[in-house]
């Protein structure tokens, strides 16, 4: 279960980007980004993250994952497109040869701050 170590490192990044003048902030929303590819399951990431953020500022923060299509290139024949399906195979000319585009994010886009009133 990797998620537990992604949820681990999201409570990192998101603790250390809280200003220094701000400690009693309360981490409110993080956005994230998961493209379909990185094998992040989003229910267990959810589990993992309102497990590893008790104690920290980001208790009882509400973790928003945004899933990314997959979107691949075909190096033959330049063709783009969307995989909705686990089929890698140019729909054109039926090469195999492509470049996997977007689907392997996991970016965090934001962190909502509250004040501490
Ligand atoms: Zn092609």
């Amino acid at each position: 279960m990797h998620e537990m170590g992604i949820a681990m490192q999201i409570v990192e990044i998101a603790t250390a980007s809280i200003p220094a003048d701000m400690q009693c902030a309360r981490v409110q929303r993080v956005n994230l980004k998961v493209g379909k590819l990185s094998a992040i399951v989003a229910d267990s990431l959810r589990f993992c993250f309102d497990l590893v953020v008790k104690e920290t500022p980001l208790e009882g923060a509400e973790l928003v994952i945004e899933e990314l299509p997959v979107v691949v290139r075909c190096k033959a024949c330049e063709n783009q497109w969307t995989v909705t399906e686990p089929v890698f195979v140019c729909p054109v000319c039926k090469s195999g040869d492509i470049d996997i585009l977007s689907g392997l994010e996991l970016d965090i886009t934001s962190i909502e701050i509250e004040d501490e009133d």
